[in-house]
């Protein structure tokens, strides 16, 4: 690859992986969460925009920023906006800190995520550990066709 001099190049891909729908996807680092269309609600699930209850449009910012302001800045909201409008660092920032729980769809119990799916199963396994799980089901099945039959069980 031929560099120009005194160009570097730090950025590198990473990826965004949406908790509702369970997708990945690879993004430049250079590029923020608003471009791609992901956010995060305030309990960090993260998600594409379009999995926003009413979608990210219905976000009451008024409500939210006073919770923000309350939580922060003893109730002064005055550095959240700029000429009568959201500063678009709030909106940007909200991003990443998390919309309110209401409008999102796992806190709702509208859908599971993988990670909760998961540990909730764990949990009523009696197991702490992946490696955990895999020493009950091997002490409970002589083969994994055994454990297959058990899974398709009624
Ligand atoms: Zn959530």
């Amino acid at each position: 690859m031929k560099t120009r001099e005194g160009f570097v190049s730090h950025s590198s891909t990473t990826s965004f992986t949406c908790e509702v729908s369970g997708d990945t996807e690879p993004y430049h680092d250079s590029i923020g969460w608003s471009e791609i269309g992901a956010c995060a609600c305030e309990n960090g699930h993260n998600m594409w925009d379009r999995y926003i209850i009413g979608g990210w449009s219905s976000i009451d910012w008024t409500e939210m920023i006073q919770e923000l302001a309350d939580k922060h800045d003893n109730g002064d909201t005055s550095s959240y906006y700029e000429d009568g409008e959201v500063h678009p660092d709030v909106i940007m920032e909200s991003r990443h800190e998390g919309f309110p729980a209401k409008f999102c769809p796992i806190c709702q119990f509208q859908v599971m995520s993988e990670n909760d799916e998961y540990a909730y199963l764990q949990k009523l396994a009696g197991v702490k550990s992946k490696k955990e799980l895999l020493v009950q089901v091997k002490e409970q099945f002589q083969s994994y066709e055994e454990f297959q039959a058990f899974l398709k069980e009624k």
